[in-house]
């Protein structure tokens, strides 16, 4: 379908998570359907999107900077047609709209629609099936596939129910086209996402589970590995695990947030479990699967936090030994039950030397983990080319670079010679050309 349009040519930036990601490859294949092509010259397109993120003041500041370099190319062409979409779009981001007057459309996180109306005009043309089979085109053996929206959690510090909305899972056979589609395009391996992927399937009518889509997903052929983030403690059940235990193709790959080391925090935080019942989810994850490869994010400097909750943070971090932290400093996020109920009062020195001290802790962890790994065998998907060596990951989400060449989408048998914190190194020893 190639429709008749001004713009020929857009710009499309994003920031954020994975979702945002997957977000912004779902509209370039909207584009795509209908004719227009990406440049990645701002300067050279008709149409520019800015795709946002707003979990953090830093994400918000990147925006700010792109879009202040948006203005400047609508000042000198104001024909140029601009849109914002994702996190930082809401139902009360008015003050957005006023510094940016020269955006022609705002947009939430998926709602497409309007940016579609921006290029042809009216966009009920493009209703019906049209989102639904538009998949995203795959860039390379892995892919992202939503498979469920939003978030009915809401932690205190947290912006993502506010932004994309309640949860809505996908219809399971929508998933299972989709990726079918992939598989027969390439893609060897998929990551489910959610905000809570765990909640996949709950608000559908048959009520299937994360467990149940992995077995369908399991069977479509070429597919190789399945991935799946994020997961949230109290929703990960015995039947989920029991699934990613027996299913072959589902890596044993977990990210898994605690957030916090401390029962006060966790419950200022409204988590919902305690430092106790997350311990027994890893054990149960560890029970089934001793080798998995287990993630987590925290956060430091949340309202109210003591050099003694912060101390429990790092004493569940020396106990658990995750492969890998994703530590962010708290920022208060307008809109947000703790930034309307709590003070900020964890002064951002304190914050930036907690963060240090989770970073330098974990730099240890992560390099008497991987150390284990050297001398061992790892089936490794090669994802890509960097600096003319061939990269991929274990099926535990480990980094490995190669320093023989391999073919990209092939997997291959690796030794793994040496080990760094955050990636490992291995030369190739076998290879299995999946065509
Ligand atoms: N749903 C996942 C969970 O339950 O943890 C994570 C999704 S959240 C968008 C991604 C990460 O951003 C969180 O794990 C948290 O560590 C971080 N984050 C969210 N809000 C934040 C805030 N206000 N300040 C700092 N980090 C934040
Ligand atoms: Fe945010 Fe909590 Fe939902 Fe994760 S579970 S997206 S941290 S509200």
């Amino acid at each position: 379908m190639i429709i008749e349009t001004q713009i020929s040519k857009y710009y499309l930036w994003t920031v954020g998570c994975q979702m945002n990601k997957a977000d912004s490859e779902k509209l370039a294949a909207g584009f795509d359907r209908i004719g227009l092509k990406a440049t990645d010259r701002m300067e050279r397109a008709d149409l520019v999107v800015v795709n946002t993120c707003s979990v953090r003041q830093h994400a918000e500041d990147r925006a700010y900077s792109k879009l202040g370099r948006v203005r400047e190319l609508k000042q000198a062409r104001p024909g140029l047609k601009v849109a914002v979409m994702g996190c930082m779009v809401g139902l009360k981001t008015d003050d957005l709209h006023k510094r940016f007057p020269q955006v022609d459309v705002f947009a939430r996180p998926q709602q497409y629609e309007p940016i579609m109306e921006l290029v042809e005009g009216k966009a009920e043309d493009l209703g019906g099936e049209f989102w639904p089979s538009t998949y995203a085109i795959p860039e390379g053996p892995t892919a992202y596939v939503p498979v469920v929206h939003g978030c009915n959690k809401f932690c205190t510090y947290c912006i993502v129910p506010y932004r994309r909305g309640r949860e809505k899972s996908r219809p399971l056979d929508e998933v299972v086209r989709e990726v079918a589609y992939l598989a027969l395009h390439g893609v060897r391996e998929v990551t489910l996402l959610g905000q809570t992927v765990e909640a996949y399937g709950h608000d559908l009518a048959e009520q299937p589970d994360l467990g149940d889509l992995m077995r369908e997903l399991s069977a479509i052929d070429r597919l190789d590995r399945i991935r799946f983030l994020t997961s949230y403690p109290k929703d990960m059940t015995h039947r989920i695990l029991q699934a990613v235990t027996e299913l072959p193709k589902v890596m044993e790959c977990f990210s898994l947030p605690v957030q916090a080391g401390s029962d006060a925090v966790l419950d200022s935080m409204r988590r919902g479990y305690s430092v106790a019942e997350y311990l027994e989810k890893i054990a149960e994850v560890r029970a089934l699967m001793p080798n998995a490869g287990i993630t987590t994010d925290i956060i430091v400097g949340y309202p109210g936090e003591t050099d003694a909750d912060f101390m429990a943070t790092c004493d569940i971090l020396r106990e658990l030994r995750f492969d890998k932290v994703h530590v962010a400093a708290y920022s208060p996020r307008p809109g947000t039950i703790a930034f309307k109920k709590m003070e900020d009062d964890v002064p951002a020195t304190v914050k930036a030397a907690r963060l240090h001290a989770v970073e330098e802790l974990e730099e240890g962890i992560s390099q008497e983990i991987n150390d284990r790994y050297v001398g061992t065998v790892q089936q490794i998907l090669i994802e890509g080319v960097r600096n003319e060596q061939p990269f991929g990951r274990t099926r535990t989400g480990k980094l490995v670079h190669l320093d023989l060449p391999a073919r990209i989408g092939t997997l291959v048998d690796v030794s793994i010679e040496r080990a760094g914190p955050f990636s490992l190194r291995g030369a190739v020893r076998d290879s299995v050309v999946l065509v």
